[in-house]
């Protein structure tokens, strides 16, 4: 795909929307708390907040800096990403003492996607 990816998530060049996606702008909620956020922890292009709506005990938001709407467009990722991102997520599963735990990705409205910024949920310490 012919686009640059800006730091606020936002595309140009030839294939830019005359009005992108508020999702795709600084308007991005989760660019904003990638920023801005309370982190519980943080590594490089990746930070962790709690769900301001808990699900379970524990219930963290693993978030890229690297804007994608989705998991749909995971091939944006660079394999590095993918393997520090996956890397991440069990290392603050473990830092947060859960043994037993779901990784959860939403993907789209209809499976209970309501921030398009990409994000991994991790539920767990029922036990
Ligand atoms: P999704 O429904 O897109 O898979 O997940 C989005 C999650 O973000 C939801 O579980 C929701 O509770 C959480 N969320 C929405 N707004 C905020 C916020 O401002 N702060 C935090 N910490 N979590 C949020
Ligand atoms: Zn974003």
């Amino acid at each position: 795909m012919n686009t640059e990816r800006r730091r606020d998530g936002a595309r140009q060049g030839a294939e830019a929307p005359a009005s992108p996606a508020p999702e795709r702008t600084s308007d991005c909620l989760f660019c904003k708390l990638y920023r801005e956020g309370d982190h519980v922890a943080a590594t490089d292009g990746f930070v962790v907040i709690r769900d301001i709506n808990p699900q379970a005990p524990v219930h963290l938001l693993v978030i890229p800096e690297h804007h994608v709407d989705s998991f749909r467009e995971i091939s944006e990722f660079s394999a590095d990403e993918d393997k520090r991102m996956l890397d991440f997520i069990a290392e603050v599963a473990a830092r947060e003492g859960l043994t037993d735990y779901r990784v959860v990705v939403n993907v789209g409205p209809s499976a209970g996607q309501t921030v398009f910024h990409l994000h991994w949920h991790i539920k767990g310490g029922w036990a």
